[in-house]
This record gives structure tokens, C-alpha cells and sequence, in this order.
């Protein structure tokens, strides 16, 4: 036997052991393997006289069910039987995680007993059995309200459940009358069911029509008698059962009160078990939902699928009609709105000083935030901008600090039109994601970082010789593919040896720098610029045929000789040669190699020739 658990089960118990320590129902937690991975004190009682159950397969307790491995029938080890309600527990991809099983003792069949029973304790037996069996809260007060009229034998009853925020009850559930259910609050003062509520009572009103507090709608729907009963915990009301007559001269008697105590006092203890049943199961849910972002989060390599990533999981968690993740700028003592994401679309990134905006107040202080109903001009309380024009309205929110290491790296808010959209539980659960999700995002800017490092030219920032040729390759398959031209030129600086004999390499590299700057200043987006190695660039001129070409490696050779370079030597002249080589003829295989070397001839041409010019490579 062993109390260890395989890493894939401490998610569920987790999950449900709050609601295993506090249910006072005999509940047993199964893996997917069947064996027992929880079990509420009278579910060990039931099971093991109290013992230790986890770690063994629950067959092994109740070995006369094991021919019928679904039976909803057990025989268990004290030979009594027990009716079992089974929940299977799934996570977010559907896969079964395991079981939840609550049982319900079925009393041995003892006739003598049952003789001696009056008929109505029997009726009650099973409505109690009943009410207990089941875990939606809907049901069990439909249920409660039909089987209380039943038992008493009235014409009509109603159950309506108490709203401690506005200290008023709701009329929820009816049977055998209308019009109550939707018939608005039942405020503090109105109708008789105050008096015995606060004073924790149950009330026989049987001259209900006569009664000075008696409801003008009840009266209207001709309630002769009414036989009340408040449903509480020992803490807390939860409700109150009321059962009516309809009839004039009917009446309702202690033994009936005696009855309805009895069905509030159980339907009490179902209620506060289905609260906890919901609760645990909503935790369960968020952990499954959790644990699949922190599995796409993991595949997610580039931070914008990352933050994508994580508006769609904090949407499947809570009502999330705006996202917005910021980036704290240390160097810049900046917030950088890298995602913000509305109904209305994507506004562009943007930046704020860390001492305004509400998610910098989140970095600065460190603190979750949690607000229900919101100003309209929430944003501006933090000393921001909306993000632009028709900008959505925020009616609540919620933003937590992204920590690395103690430290908020960032900010994330979600954000819900309506007010009072977000619970305590949501913060829990936003906190958690970002807990994830800082992580990857440390992560995905580690991984852009080597990215960065192992593509990038460290000295002028270009593409180094390896990613310059990988690129090369790409455009060069493109060409071919759509018959478009292609163009490379090969660049060389000149008499750079002398360059550097006169001034020192240091000048050297700052002149390498300055050069780099100024063929991105004037080549295009799609244009590709790299290092092919020592004093010599290359640039790829996709869709670019040779005319449109020279008139590039033209442009690039003035903006590199008109205007003498920047350098801690002061300003120094420096010349560059350019050879070109195009591709436009269509269908003609090339290789990138053979355009290179055309370029290079080129370039030769050009330096024999006197250098600080342009020469092109015959075109094939
Ligand atoms: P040409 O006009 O014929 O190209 O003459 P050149 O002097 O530029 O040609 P050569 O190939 O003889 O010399 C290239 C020089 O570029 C030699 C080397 O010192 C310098 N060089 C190469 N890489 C670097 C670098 O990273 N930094 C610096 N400062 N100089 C470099
Ligand atoms: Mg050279
Ligand atoms: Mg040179």
C-alpha cells in the first residue's frame, strides 16, 4: 500500500480536497486506474472503519461488485449496501482524469422495523434519501419543495433563498401556485417570514389571510394556511421552505411542522454539500484549464503567439473582454503595452512612464488589483490614455504583477464591459496564470535572444554570413518558383587595410558601424543586408532586376562617399565597390552560389578599375 501519488493525480486531489475534509456525505475520489486517491471521513468509515484507503484500488473494498465493474450497487465491507452516484472527472481535452463516487447507505430491508414505522416517517426517510442524492442545486429545491407538499399533503408550497448582499430572500422554486416565482424581492419587513427567520423558528400561521404582515400576493392566490420554515446552517440562513392550503378551514399541524424542520434541516446539509460540490468542481475546471495554458504557453517560442496564448486562456477562465499585457522597460523606467487586444480589435503597442497607467501602478507596487465597478475613466484614475478612439468601456477588472524572481517584470489585466464581472476566485486564478506565464515569457525572450545571437552580425547588426545565406536560399527558391528577378550586390569597402593602419581597427569597426547604418537608411524593408565577412556586406534585392538594381547599388554607394563617417578620430572619408549580379530570366536554374560569384567577378572588375564604383556581371 502507498500513499504516493503519480504527478497526474495531486492536480484533482487538490482540487477537491477542501470539499473531501468538509462534506459530511460518504465521497470517494478514484484515479483513472480506479484506485482511491481521497476519501471524506465517513467514506473511510464506510470503507476501512476509519483507516488509511488512499493508494488502494477501491475494488479491493468492495469485492462483491467486482463482476460488475459499473454497477451503481455496492455490497461494502461491513455488509451493507450502498447506492453509489458516480461523476467522472475529465480534464479540458476531454481526457479522463478519474472518478468521483458518493454513496448513499441503502438500509437493510427489515420488516418488522418498517411495520412500526409510521407511514409518514417512512415517506420522509425517502424524501430525505432523496434530497441527499443529489449535487445540483436546482434540483435539490425542486425536489425539496415537491416532496415537502407531498408529505404534508398541502395543495401548494414555495422555496425562496436569501441574498445576504441586499439582506432580502427570492422566491426561486413553486409548486402548485404561480405567479411568485419572479415576483421581485422579499425586502426585510415585508410579509411574516422575517419573524421567524431572525428568530430561527419554524411558524404555523393558519389564519394566514387574517394576519396583519400577511403578503397581498399570497392572499390574491388564496393561501388560507401557511406552515413556514426557515433552511439554515448553524451559521448561516440559506432560505426558507414555506408550504400552503388553499382551502379555507384546512389546517396544518405540530406534527406537520415537526415533518418540514425535519426536510429544511436536510435540505441545509444538501445545499452547503452541493455549494461545496460546485465549488470544487468550478476548482477542478480552472485547474484543467490552468494546466493546458502552461502546456501551450510552452510551446508558444515567440512572444507574440505567447501573449495570444494567454488571452485565450485567461478568456476560457473569466469573462475577458479585454486583455493588455505590459513590459517593464528598466533601462527607460517605461511600461511597454506590448498586447492590447478589445472587442473592438488590436491597438498598436505603446509606451507609458512607469509612474503612469494602471499597469505601471500594478509594477510599481507589486499589488493584485480587483475592481468590480468600474469609473468609466478607470484609466485616467492611473494618469493615462484610453488606448485610442472607441476604445470599449470598462465596467470591471482585475490585474496582477508579472514576478520573476520577486521582481514584477511586467503587468496583465483583463478587463469586463459589465460590472461585477469578476470574484475573488478569478484574481486566485489570474494570479496563477501570470505565475505561468511569466515564466515563458522568460523564456520566449531567452529564446529570441540566442535567436538574435546566432543569426545576427554581433558588430554592425546585420544578418552574419550563415542566416545571410539561409535567406539567400529562401528568396532564390521565390524567384524561381514565380519567375520573379532577383539581384545581389557585393560590397567592399576600400583600401579598408590602409583605413585601418591610419586610424586603428577601433576606428576601424566604428567606420564598419557607420557603413552598416547607412545601407539599412537606404535599402528596403524585404531587402536583405549581411556580413559576408571581414570589410565586405552583401545585399539580396528581392523582386529587383538589374536596371532597378544599379540604381540601388548606385544610391548606396553615394550615401556611403558623399558624407564622411563619424568616428572618435573626428569625421573620415570612406569608399565603397559594388558588384552586381541579377537573375531575371525566367526558368533559369541558379544557384545562390553561382550569383555570388558573378557579384564577386563584378566586384573585382570594379576594384581593378579604380574602386569607388559600380560594375555588373554579365547577365547569363
Ligand atoms: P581593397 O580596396 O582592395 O578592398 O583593399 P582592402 O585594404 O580593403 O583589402 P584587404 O582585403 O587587403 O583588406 C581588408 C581589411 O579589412 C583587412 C582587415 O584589417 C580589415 N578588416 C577585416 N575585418 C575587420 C573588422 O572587423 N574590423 C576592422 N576594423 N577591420 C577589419
Ligand atoms: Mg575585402
Ligand atoms: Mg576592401
Amino acid at each position: 500500500m502507498s500513499s504516493e501519488h503519480p504527478q497526474s493525480t495531486a492536480p484533482i486531489l487538490q482540487a477537491w480536497s477542501a470539499f473531501l475534509e468538509q462534506t459530511s456525505d460518504a465521497v470517494v475520489l478514484l484515479d483513472a486506474q480506479g484506485v482511491i486517491i481521497g476519501a471524506s471521513t465517513p467514506a473511510r468509515l464506510m470503507l476501512n472503519r476509519g483507516a488509511e484507503v488512499r493508494g488502494v484500488p477501491f475494488h479491493a473494498f468492495v469485492k462483491c461488485a467486482r463482476d460488475h465493474p459499473l454497477a451503481d450497487s455496492y455490497c461494502l465491507p461491513n455488509g451493507r449496501s450502498a447506492r453509489v452516484r458516480r461523476t467522472m472527472l475529465s480534464d479540458a481535452d476531454q481526457r479522463p482524469l478519474g472518478q468521483l463516487l458518493l454513496f448513499t447507505p441503502v438500509t437493510p430491508e427489515t420488516p418488522p422495523a418498517e411495520e412500526r414505522l409510521d407511514p409518514r416517517e417512512l415517506q420522509l426517510r425517502e424524501v430525505t434519501l432523496t434530497i441527499s442524492s443529489a449535487l445540483d442545486i436546482d434540483t435539490i429545491l425542486d425536489r425539496v419543495v415537491q416532496l415537502s407538499v407531498d408529505l404534508i399533503g398541502a395543495d401548494a408550497g414555495a422555496l425562496s433563498l436569501y441574498d445576504p448582499e441586499r439582506d432580502c430572500m427570492w422566491i426561486e422554486h413553486e409548486i402548485g401556485i404561480s405567479g411568485l416565482v419572479g415576483s421581485g424581492p422579499l425586502l426585510r419587513d415585508t410579509g411574516a417570514v422575517w419573524e421567524f427567520l431572525d428568530g430561527d423558528k419554524s411558524v404555523l400561521l393558519n389564519d394566514y389571510i387574517n394576519h396583519p404582515r400577511a403578503i397581498p400576493l399570497l392572499v390574491e392566490r388564496n393561501v388560507h394556511a401557511v406552515a413556514a420554515v426557515p433552511i439554515r446552517t448553524p451559521h448561516k440562513l440559506l432560505g426558507a421552505l414555506g408550504i400552503y392550503h388553499l382551502q379555507p378551514g384546512r389546517r396544518f399541524t405540530r406534527r406537520d411542522q415537526h415533518l418540514l424542520e425535519t426536510v429544511a434541516h436536510q435540505t441545509a446539509v444538501a445545499l452547503e454539500n452541493a455549494r461545496l460540490y460546485q465549488t470544487a468542481l468550478k476548482e477542478a475546471e480552472r485547474r484543467a484549464l490552468l494546466y493546458r495554458a502552461s502546456l501551450e504557453f510552452g510551446q508558444a517560442l515567440e512572444l507574440d503567439a505567447l501573449y495570444r496564448a494567454i488571452h485565450r486562456a485567461a478568456a476560457r477562465l473569466m469573462p475577458c473582454d479585454t486583455c493588455v499585457i505590459g513590459l517593464f522597460d528598466a533601462e527607460r523606467q517605461e511600461v511597454e503595452y506590448v498586447y492590447q487586444v478589445d472587442a473592438v480589435g488590436v491597438w498598436p503597442p505603446g509606451r507609458l512612464p512607469l509612474q503612469r497607467g494602471l499597469l505601471g501602478f500594478i509594477i510599481r507596487t507589486g499589488v493584485s488589483l480587483r475592481i468590480t465597478g468600474c469609473d468609466p475613466e478607470i484609466e485616467q484614475w492611473f494618469g493615462a490614455e484610453p488606448f485610442g478612439e472607441g476604445e470599449q468601456p470598462t465596467g470591471s477588472l482585475l490585474a496582477v504583477a508579472l514576478c520573476a524572481g520577486g521582481q514584477p517584470i511586467g503587468a496583465l489585466s483583463v478587463q469586463a464591459e459589465a460590472s461585477n464581472a469578476y470574484t475573488s476566485a478569478d484574481l486566485d486564478a489570474l494570479e496563477m496564470l501570470a505565475a505561468t506565464a511569466v515564466i515563458a515569457i522568460q523564456n520566449a525572450r531567452l529564446f529570441g535572444r540566442v535567436q538574435q545571437l546566432a543569426t545576427l552580425d554581433p558588430l554592425t547588426g546585420v544578418a552574419n554570413r550563415r542566416h545571410f545565406l539561409e535567406l539567400a536560399h529562401c528568396e532564390m527558391e521565390r524567384a524561381k518558383r514565380y519567375h520573379h528577378p532577383l539581384s545581389l550586390l557585393m560590397i567592399d569597402v576600400d583600401h579598408f587595410k590602409q583605413f585601418n593602419d591610419t586610424y586603428g581597427h577601433l576606428v576601424g569597426d566604428q567606420a564598419l558601424r557607420a557603413i552598416a547604418a547607412r545601407l539599412r537608411d537606404n535599402l528596403r524593408e524585404n531587402d536583405v543586408i549581411g556580413r559576408f565577412g571581414g570589410e565586405e556586406f552583401l545585399v539580396l534585392l528581392p523582386e529587383t532586376g538589374l536596371e532597378q538594381a544599379l540604381h540601388v547599388a548606385e544610391r548606396l554607394r553615394a550615401a556611403i562617399g558623399a558624407q564622411p563617417v563619424p568616428t572618435d578620430e573626428g569625421e573620415v572619408s570612406v569608399s565603397v565597390s559594388i558588384g552586381v549580379a541579377s537573375c531575371e530570366c525566367a526558368g533559369q536554374p541558379l544557384l545562390v552560389e553561382q550569383l555570388l560569384k558573378r557579384a564577386d567577378d563584378a566586384l573585382y572588375v570594379a576594384k581593378r578599375r579604380g574602386r569607388n564604383q559600380i560594375q555588373v556581371a554579365p547577365l547569363h
